[in-house]
């Protein structure tokens, strides 16, 4: 099926302008250009950002916030199936993932209005200290500031959501760079967001070379928070430059699965299968190594590997096609040479079924291989026999990352253990670690990064407390 061609401009101080360049946005699966958008530089980053503060000067009352929040909800509900097609479009995701992703927007949208409603500070219990007695003093949540929002392109609606929701319940200004090979989903949430009556300047997207604008984000003391989701090179690197700033990570993963030998082999077989391969394992939790304690070894593999082969490799476009292509060829280039220096036996996959790359399992790896250490970002899982879950354990700690490990076990005590031992911001029981809900608090530890979104938990990064205290009569 031929994508419809889509064209947009961007939005800067209410004004949907075009800046007589643009940047093709391609179909990572066909190569043919799906899109167009008004290409932004330094010059149009600095008027987002006056826009922003602009914005500000005004303060939009909670409640107005929460109105515009649930529009744009209702909404994303109403256009589910557009936001989809687009997120497949520019991403080469695959319908059945890209439909989950819209509706998970929509939720992501309506916990930031719940957020608007409720947030709140706190009263501090003066006479607790001998010094406070005879005062009463509470807290109130201000907003940050200017928030300057950076996103990935392989959830281009979602991950947008995580910060623009947020920032608008916290009574924040944005302006959102989003990832250039994905900006029209992005575009689309703003417009639903002007929709939904948000008044001039809260809302400001720039799209362009990462690099000219990120200076100008980096470098104007009006940002007050990076929010950046995206690559530990670039989002550290960042941080490193702006040290006045609170810049809040989003990173990578090499997520671990751990099979204790008492777990329901089957059940932890069908999960891997689902969630090592989704979207071409180019999430950041896509399950990747997965680590099966001796005696559950085979079944385990001889359930895999039939599911795994009985997956669907084509067009994004197709309803029923599970894995499409990685975003780029450079992508799919670096995976496949990471499979080939591989010292594991590859059970299925690591070649090209057309031009995409067939889901792979790869026994028994060097623990120092890449792809037993590095973020794979492919469609791709490592299976690894282990002689105990301490074992399992320690392997799964053995990279830099931290963000989530899952663990398959019958057993409460594995359960336990295995939640206090793996050094991860998640660990998640009896269901792949690529599980997210979109309230839940979710981020790394590590080389992952440095914060938690959701909307309860950006919200608290995207404001700053005031303490008022007051002298008792
Ligand atoms: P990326 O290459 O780091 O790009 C992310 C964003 O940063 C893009 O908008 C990119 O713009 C921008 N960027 C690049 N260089 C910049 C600079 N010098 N200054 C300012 N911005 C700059 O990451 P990606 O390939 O899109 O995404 C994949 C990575 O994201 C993976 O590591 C994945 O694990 C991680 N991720 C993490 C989470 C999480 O929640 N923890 C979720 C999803 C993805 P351009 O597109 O214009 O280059």
């Amino acid at each position: 099926m031929v994508a419809a061609l889509t064209e947009k401009r961007l939005l800067i101080g209410g004004e949907w302008i075009e800046t007589g360049e643009w940047v093709e946005v391609r179909s990572p699966y066909s190569g043919d250009v799906v899109g167009r958008v008004a290409k932004a530089g330094a010059r149009e980053t600095c008027q987002a950002l006056d826009a922003a503060e602009r914005a500000m000067q005004e303060p939009l009352p909670a409640h107005k916030r929460a109105e515009i929040l649930v529009r744009v909800a209702a909404a994303l509900g109403r256009r589910q199936d557009e936001a989809a097609r687009l997120i497949s479009d520019e991403a080469g995701k695959p319908m059945k993932a890209a439909r989950v992703e819209a509706q998970r927007a929509m939720s992501t949208y309506t916990f930031a209005a719940v957020e608007a409603r409720t947030f709140a500070g706190e009263m501090v219990p003066m006479d607790a200290a001998q010094a406070g007695a005879g005062k009463l003093a509470f807290t109130v949540r201000e907003p940050i500031g200017v928030v300057a929002a950076i996103s990935p392109f392989n959830f281009p609606l979602n991950l947008v959501a995580h910060k623009l929701a947020p920032a608008l319940a916290a009574g924040c200004a944005v302006v959102l760079k989003p990832a250039s090979q994905t900006p029209l989903s992005a575009l689309l949430l703003a417009e639903l967001e002007e929709e939904a009556g948000l008044p001039a300047g809260w809302v400001n997207v720039v799209v362009g070379p990462a690099a000219e604008i990120g200076d100008v984000l980096v470098e104007d003391e009006r940002v007050k928070l990076i929010t950046f989701t995206g690559s530990g090179g670039v989002g550290w690197g960042l941080r490193e430059r702006a040290p006045k700033k609170r810049v809040n990570l989003e990173l990578g993963n090499a997520t671990p699965v751990i099979v204790a030998a008492d777990a329901d082999v089957s059940l932890a077989a069908t999960k891997v299968a689902q969630n090592a391969f989704s979207f071409a394992g180019q999430s950041c939790i896509s399950a990747q190594r997965v680590y099966v304690e001796r005696s559950a070894y085979e079944e385990f593999v001889a359930i895999l590997l039939p599911l795994v082969d009985a997956l669907k490799v084509g067009a994004p476009s197709e309803e029923d096609t599970d894995v499409g292509p990685v975003i780029d060829e450079d992508a799919r280039a670096r995976i496949l040479d990471w499979i080939q220096t591989s010292r594991g036996e590859v059970f299925t996959g690591g070649e090209l079924e057309g031009e995409l790359i067939r889901p792979t399992v790869i026994a028994n790896p060097a623990p120092e291989d890449k792809v037993s250490c590095e973020e794979v970002f492919g469609p791709v899982c490592t299976v690894t026999a282990v002689d105990s879950l301490e074992e399992a354990i320690t392997l799964a700690n053995g990279t830099r990352y931290g963000l989530q490990a899952g663990i398959f076990t019958t057993t409460l005590d594995n359960a336990l253990r295995a939640a206090q031992a793996l050094e991860f911001g998640g660990v998640v029981v009896n269901e792949a670690p690529t599980f997210r809900s979109d309230q839940m608090p979710y981020g790394g530890v590590k080389d992952s990064g440095n914060t938690r979104e959701g909307p309860h938990y950006a919200v608290r990064e995207m404001t700053e407390e005031r303490l008022v205290v007051l002298e008792l009569p």
